[in-house]
């Protein structure tokens, strides 16, 4: 808990200077959706110049759009977005472990419990090695998802931990 006791200390400031922004309505103002990591290094919104209001971030490990796409149905059928942003970086934790090595972790740290292994079994991680082929893939993917209205603009991006910059792979 010592991380959640400074939470209502540190959002003071914040809410100090809220302003008007309970005007913000609940579809995004830029009808994007931005698909990213949740490292805790990142922060969509000051390296992509988006303030409150502008766009629906979704985030998991690695940013990986299978598992954004319950979310993703959410932002174009019920909030409007027209747009998907995916973004992978480097560093990425995503590329220093893989399926069998975690499972090993749960399973080491639950001796015995056959049904802590089948669970844990029953997930693909989804590691990569290669983040310019992953973001491929990813939008290779989303792409081909039925569930994605064809006329959704999607395109695939890099941050880079090391320098701040985005680029884009496609
Ligand atoms: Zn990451």
């Amino acid at each position: 808990m010592a991380a959640a006791a400074e939470f209502i200390k540190g959002n003071e400031p914040y809410a100090a200077q809220f302003g008007d922004k309970k005007s913000l309505v609940i579809s995004p103002r830029k009808c994007v959706a931005i698909v990213t990591c949740m490292d805790g290094r990142l922060d969509p919104a000051a390296h992509l110049g988006l303030k409150e209001g502008d766009a629906a971030v979704i985030r998991n490990a690695g940013g990986l759009v299978s598992e954004a796409l319950r979310s993703l149905i959410i932002s174009q059928r019920l909030l409007g977005t027209r747009e998907v942003a995916v973004f992978h970086h480097t560093d990425c934790g995503m590329l220093h472990f893989n399926t069998p090595q975690l499972r090993n972790i749960v399973k080491d740290a639950a001796p015995g419990d056959a049904d802590i292994a089948a669970r844990i079994d029953a997930i693909d991680f989804h590691e990569f090695s290669d983040v310019e082929e992953s973001i491929k893939k990813d939008v290779e993917w989303l792409k081909e998802q039925p569930l994605i209205p064809e006329d959704i603009a999607i395109t695939g991006w890099v941050y880079e931990v090391e320098t701040g910059k985005v680029r884009q792979v496609v």
